[in-house]
């Protein structure tokens, strides 16, 4: 997709720092972290948020859900625990119009959300 920041970074043409890839799925450091772990799992393909998902899409977010487990296993947080967080659109602040799911751990999370 045309002038979406993350579909760059999949195809390589911004620079990010890959953490995980897969065929269907890139996860990277989110540039301006809020945790001391917060990576950005984004699947491949320009789905825009949450409204976008098909059918066809279920297996891949079930998908970003087991790499976040490994990904929290492999840094040792797993016990602790971590949040994945989806945000759609303006009320969530959704700011990158191509889906993805922040990882966040490293520290305590309050509930609710701000
Ligand atoms: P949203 O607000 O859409 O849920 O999350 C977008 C996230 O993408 C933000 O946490 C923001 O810091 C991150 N982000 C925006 N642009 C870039 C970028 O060019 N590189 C990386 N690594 N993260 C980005
Ligand atoms: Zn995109």
């Amino acid at each position: 997709m045309d002038n979406c920041i993350f579909c760059k970074i999949i195809e390589g043409t911004i620079p990010a720092k890959k953490v995980y890839e897969d065929e269907e799925i890139v996860a990277i450091e989110d540039i301006k972290p809020e945790a001391p772990h917060h990576l950005l799992l984004i699947p491949k393909k320009h789905i825009v948020n949450a409204l976008d998902l098909t059918p066809a899409d279920d297996a891949l977010v079930g998908r970003v859900y087991r790499v976040a487990a490994s990904l929290a296993r492999e840094r040792g947080v797993d016990e602790r625990g971590f949040r994945i967080v989806q945000n759609t659109n303006a009320d969530a602040g959704q700011s990158v119009f191509h889906i993805h799911f922040h990882f966040l751990a490293g520290r305590h999370m309050a509930w609710p959300p701000g």
